[in-house]
């Protein structure tokens, strides 16, 4: 098969494990930086040229497409759907799990448990905001953060006050969420394909750390999931209708809370701290489906 991989650096480790396997496997991989290509669009004839030529006879895509290109490559991913190309992420999923908000509503809706979230519209009564997660200490996230970057915790109900408020001051969109102390700084990592979950890992963060990303210090092991937080991590994705996903959760006194759903799961710190050949998991996927 002739497999693209929409990404827009080749020497990333998930890249490279996606090619790697994928030749492996007898298929002719090609990675293709979304950001540089151009689509056309006339009456039912969608193309997509990349490097000057046209790109024909794909049978399958694995969008790799990060947080702040989500924009044009989304629109890249939908003409290979209207190509009629069979993608591991479809561009809705991949647009809905990249609106923080509208993942909570839908995740929400679902029945799955979630840390309480408050989301206002720069409310100047903060006061108010905090008592609806049930006071300090709380997590105040911006929007817009990923990697653990933009997650803060905050201890007393003054510093939450001074923090909401400068960053309403600033116009930066955050969500006040509950603070879960049970997760004692670690969360769990639910790597999800086609409706399986092919491996599972704990991350602690480093002491003193809140925040368990290894971004930020934080270190990974293999987990057994227990039923209901497997069950909780497939009905994430499938909810938010992603084939790949990574599921992060904290483990509560009240089950599994569900953080975030990831639609382009990292491949090194899954496939390091469980062993697994996650990447041949996704290629089969496509194997699947593209035909
Ligand atoms: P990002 O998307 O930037 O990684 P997250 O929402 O996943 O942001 O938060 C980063 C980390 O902070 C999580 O992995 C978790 O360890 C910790 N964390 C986030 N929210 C909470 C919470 N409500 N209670 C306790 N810990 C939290």
């Amino acid at each position: 098969m002739k497999l693209v991989i929409l990404s827009a650096n080749p020497n990333l480790y998930s890249t490279r494990r996606l090619v790697e396997v994928g030749e492996k496997k007898g298929h002719e991989m090609m990675v293709v930086d979304h950001t540089k290509c151009d689509l056309v669009i006339e009456k039912k004839k969608p193309i997509v040229i990349y490097k000057g030529k046209e790109l024909t006879d794909i049978d399958g895509v694995i969008p790799r497409i990060g947080a702040s290109v989500t924009f044009f490559g989304t629109a890249v991913v939908r003409q290979f759907e209207m190509m009629k190309v069979f993608t591991a992420t479809e561009s809705q999923a991949l647009v809905r799990s990249r609106d923080k908000l509208r993942s909570l509503q839908i995740l929400s809706r679902a029945s799955l448990g979630l840390p309480k979230t408050v989301f206002s519209n720069y409310s100047k009564d903060v006061s108010s905001v905090i008592d609806k997660v049930g006071g300090a200490p709380l997590v105040i996230k911006l929007l817009e953060g990923t990697q653990g970057l933009g997650v803060v915790l905050a201890d007393n109900r003054n510093s939450a006050e001074s923090i909401l408020e400068a960053f309403n001051g600033l116009q930066a969109r955050v969500i006040v969420q509950e603070f879960i102390k049970e997760a004692k700084g670690a969360d769990l990592r639910a790597f999800v394909v086609d409706g399986v979950v092919v491996g599972a890992m704990k991350r602690q963060g480093k002491e003193g750390e809140f925040r368990s990303n290894l971004h930020r210090g934080g270190s990974a092991e293999i987990i057994e999931l227990t039923d209901e937080e497997e069950n909780a991590a497939l009905k994430a994705a499938r909810v938010m209708g992603l084939g790949v996903a990574g599921v992060d959760m904290l483990q509560s006194a009240r089950g599994p809370l569900i953080l975030e759903v990831n639609s382009s799961p990292g491949l090194e710190g899954i496939e390091k701290a469980t062993g697994k050949n996650i990447a041949l998991q996704i290629i089969k996927y496509v194997e699947r489906n593209a035909e």
